[in-house]
């Protein structure tokens, strides 16, 4: 399986070594869905490759594969809480 670059893995899991909750999109994701901080990125990001998941999340728009990956591993309702909640260090990321 090749990497689309459908930049679902950057957006839907959570990343503890970013503090990046479930289901926000990371910070460093640029608008191309390109890693900003390639060079720099966790290592939890450097150990992911395209595999089957990224199949099973095909879907025309980001917000479609995000929503097939949470549902994918059962986390939905939990990505739900967290955007309802809002998640401050995101927040002050994004000011960053
Ligand atoms: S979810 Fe898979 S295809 Fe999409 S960017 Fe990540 S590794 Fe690539
Ligand atoms: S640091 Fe880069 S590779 Fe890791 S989740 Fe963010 S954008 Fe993706």
């Amino acid at each position: 399986m090749e990497c689309t670059r459908c930049g679902a893995c950057c957006v839907a899991p959570d990343i503890a070594a970013l503090d990046k909750p479930l289901g926000v999109r990371c910070p460093h994701l640029t608008a191309d869905n390109l890693c900003s901080v390639y060079d720099r990125r966790p290592d939890v990001c450097r150990a992911y490759g395209a595999d089957e998941v990224c199949r099973l999340i095909e879907a025309p728009t980001l917000e479609e594969r995000v929503s097939k990956y949470l549902a994918l591993f059962e986390l939905t309702d939990e990505a739900t809480a967290i955007r309802e909640r809002g998640c401050s260090s995101m927040r002050k990321a994004r000011r960053g």
